[in-house]
């Protein structure tokens, strides 16, 4: 064989999301973007703080283009990791240092640089359903196998005694996704400490470490203006897997962090980290967005447009009769599917011109992801379309 089949095969095969977006994308030049409501892709529609244009000008004009440009140390600039530092200590009592700050290109690269760092061939990752599908991908990847937790269908918190009967002596880490990729559902204090609880016990039965992964880009985005749960106050072998994709709305630019906590038993995690990032070809995370970082890692986007395109698809989708899953966070909506089949579901909505995806491959049957981060427009004139779909079923 001249190439890696799982290589192959995972780039031959488009994701459901990218499918639906390329769809979209034919759709839209065939009958006209103002007739499709693409609800399929996670891309922020809210632009990046003012604040972001005029730092990068200023870099541009004022900063030396040599280092602006220049390699960085591999595990990111020490001013940005302790800009980044800084920002997490208003969050716990104490301390984590700068040195257990590792920059990189965006959350998947955090996740995907962690589960290599810590998982031998064999180890199993826990994820909860519904999850973010690149998880299997980045899991397998790392050598270690996903094993699936499935939700309370009533709250999509975590169900306990599920979690329980899943964890195994060869289970080294659980991956938390608060506010979550698809439901937009926010874990409370409460999950979080007996998760932590239930890791520490079974930790103890297992005779080692578990690993509680926390992958956070949609951090900020939380509409009822509270501050999220922060994993390191609750769980000691905590790492927290961060992107400013969603937060500064810059996708694009791929720029994110990994942040061990100062309290892990492990102490050579860190440098697992380093060599996980040195062996994925991933050190040096894009400088110039380091050196911007470092100036910003304070600022978030305006979540208020967010907030009203959620209470404009809640209220309205469920006078439809839809079955919604009322998120507080993030910018997805789970709804639940006429009839058992997602699928189907999907390909029904596509005759009305709406593109929502399936969850099937976030692990969980018989709902769909509405990723609400479009235009007004495109929420206000999809209304008409979601009744007429929700009529064919009542
Ligand atoms: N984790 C979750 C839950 C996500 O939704 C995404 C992107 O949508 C990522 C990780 C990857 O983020 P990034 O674009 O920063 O790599």
């Amino acid at each position: 064989m001249d190439i890696n089949e799982k290589s192959f095969e995972l780039g031959s095969k488009r994701s459901i999301i990218r499918e639906l977006f390329e769809y979209g994308k034919k759709r839209k030049a065939e009958i006209g973007a103002e007739n499709v409501f693409d609800f399929s892709l996670g891309n922020p529609s809210v632009e990046p703080p003012k604040a972001v244009e005029k730092i990068l000008k200023s870099l541009l004009e004022s900063e030396n283009s040599m280092l602006l440009h220049g390699y960085t140390s591999a595990q990111g600039d020490l001013a940005t990791r302790k800009a980044v530092a800084d920002s997490l200590n208003k969050l716990c009592p104490f301390e984590i240092p700068a040195d257990l700050i590792y920059m990189t290109c965006g959350a998947a690269a955090s996740l995907t640089i962690t589960l290599k760092a810590i998982s031998n061939i064999g180890d199993e990752c826990i994820v909860f359903a519904p999850f973010f599908t690149e998880y299997k991908v980045f899991i397998e990847n790392a050598g270690a196998k996903i094993v699936i937790s499935e939700p309370d269908e009533s709250n999509f918190q975590i169900d306990f005694n599920n979690l329980q009967s899943k964890i195994t002596s060869k289970t080294k880490a659980v991956i938390i996704n608060s506010p979550n990729n698809p439901s937009g559902v926010i874990y409370t204090a409460e999950t979080i400490r007996t998760l932590s609880e239930i890791l520490r016990q079974k930790s103890k039965e297992i005779g080692h470490v578990i690993y509680l992964i926390s992958d956070e880009p949609y951090r900020e985005l939380v509409y009822n203006g509270e501050k999220l749960p922060f994993v390191m106050n609750y769980y000691d072998n905590s790492i927290v897997c961060y992107s400013y994709s969603k937060s500064l709305s810059l996708p694009g630019e791929r720029i994110g962090y990994i942040a061990v906590s100062p309290k892990n038993e492990e102490k050579k995690l860190y440098n697992a980290i380093c060599g996980a990032g040195r062996s994925l070809g991933f050190v040096c995370a894009p400088s110039l967005f380091q050196k911007l970082i470092a100036k910003c890692a304070n600022i978030t986007v305006d979540i208020g447009t967010y907030k009203e395109n959620r209470n404009i698809l809640y209220k309205n989708l469920t006078s439809f009769g839809f079955k919604c899953v009322k998120p507080d966070g993030a910018f997805y909506l789970l709804v639940k599917c006429f009839g058992k089949d997602a699928a189907s579901f999907c390909e029904r909505a596509k005759t009305h011109e709406i593109l929502v995806v399936p969850c099937d491959d976030f692990g969980i049957k018989g709902y769909v992801r509405i990723a609400y981060c479009v235009s007004r427009e495109t929420i206000v004139n999809s209304l008409p379309a979601f009744n007429a779909l929700a009529n064919e079923y009542v």
